[in-house]
């Protein structure tokens, strides 16, 4: 049976796996600057004789092709960048790349899909297609890695079908994996308002235009658009987390400055709440006297999980691992550059389960103490090759 069959391979290469997510692990490389670990991944490719091209500056694109006649066409994505965070792990495969650290776990990723590429590799005469293998630069920072590896004709000759993608969950415990259909991950834009007015001594209010007083105003006002305007059936959130007024007990600055971020689950009306708030920031400094420079940013889209292919993948998870290991996912309003390939592909974005309550394995992504249970790599590798297989009609 292919499960046993994949299991069993998945459980030999265990080890190896471990070792080189180790490897990246201690070798973790900025977004866009992922050169080691490009090399490094065109040479485990190379050694499983798997033919690849470059593509997105640092990005590796790989190509498995099944024996069996097929034209289907399935890619699968991991994401090899690290974060700036100073580790304070103390693990041998510590970061020894001072200030810089796999804190999102995409050395667990990008591992695992050398492992799936391995177990694939061996599998090929039990299947047909395609298996396009995407290990992509820079998920974290704008404009996101994923959206340069589509600009660079991942998705096409041959196009995908479907792409596969997973991400480590702390939250989740090792052996277990989450998944959610449809809209699952929020659209990310970055707000930069600077207020204007006319500083000056705080004895004399009528000689100034306090651009403090427009911030406050405009703070309150701007969470209208989440509870006034925005459709309750669509997820918002307004938050800002950044407010400069470098003025002091008596001297009015001259302008404020506020950064903040917008995150929703719908295209149209993340463009007319874009419109709403600058049009209501400005209006308010106008109204006072002062003005406003509303800058955005725009982050990555949505992430939507494509309904009938995530049933499909659900069940190969319920197949792989049982029913009681599949978690039922909500809402998430992160934001992840998978997004760009579910906007243009049916896609499907899981979560691995890496943490492990009884052992302290609980740090959240993003922390300096991030770490996985390394027994989610005999998962990770597995549960991909299968679905990959599945998908492809085998
Ligand atoms: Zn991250
Ligand atoms: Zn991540």
């Amino acid at each position: 049976m292919l499960i046993e069959k994949i299991k069993t391979l998945a459980s030999e290469i265990h080890e190896d796996v471990i070792s080189k997510r180790r490897h990246l692990h201690a070798n973790p490389e900025l977004s866009f600057h992922e050169y080691e670990t490009s090399k490094f991944v065109k040479e485990q490719l190379t050694a499983l004789g798997i033919s690849f091209t470059e593509i997105a500056n640092t990005g590796v694109l790989g190509i498995i092709k099944g024996g069996l006649p097929s034209d289907k066409v399935i890619a699968l994505r991991a994401d090899m960048d690290a974060l700036p965070i100073f580790e304070t792990n103390d693990v041998v495969y510590k970061s020894k790349n001072e200030g810089v650290m796999h804190a999102c776990g995409h050395d667990v990723h990008t591992s695992s899909l050398l492992g799936t590429a391995a177990i694939l590799s061996k599998l090929k005469n039990e299947f047909g297609g395609t298996i396009k293998l995407m290990f992509q630069p820079a998920e974290e920072v704008l404009p996101g890695g994923a959206s340069i590896m589509i600009k660079d004709g991942a998705l096409e000759n041959p196009k995908p079908q479907a792409v596969l993608g997973q991400h480590v969950m702390p939250l989740i415990e090792t052996g277990k994996v989450g998944i959610r259909p449809g809209k699952y991950m929020a659209s990310s834009d970055e707000l930069y308002i600077t207020i204007k007015g006319k500083g000056g001594h705080g004895a004399q209010p009528q000689e100034n235009i306090d651009p403090v007083l427009i911030m406050a105003h405009t703070l309150t006002a701007l969470q209208q658009i989440v509870s006034r305007n925005a459709d309750p059936r669509i997820p918002s959130v307004l938050s800002f987390g950044k407010v400069i007024a470098d003025g002091a007990t008596n001297v009015i600055p001259n302008e404020v400055v506020i950064h903040g971020t917008f995150r929703t689950l719908d295209e149209e009306w993340r463009k007319s709440a874009h419109i709403k708030m600058k049009k209501m920031a400005e209006s308010i400094a106008e109204g006072m006297g002062g003005s406003c420079e509303f800058k955005i940013v725009n982050g990555y889209p949505f992430l939507v999980n494509e309904e009938k292919l995530t049933a499909r993948v659900k069940q190969n998870l319920v197949d792989y691992l049982g029913a009681e290991n599949v978690i039922d996912l909500d809402i998430w309003m992160a934001a992840e550059d998978f997004a760009y390939y579910s906007q243009v592909s049916d896609a499907c974005f899981y979560r691995l389960g890496t943490g492990n309550k009884e052992r302290g394995i609980t740090s959240s992504v993003h922390t300096p103490t991030f770490d996985i249970d390394e027994n989610a790599l005999k998962i990770s590798t597995g549960l991909m090759a299968y679905s990959a297989i599945k998908e492809l009609g085998f």
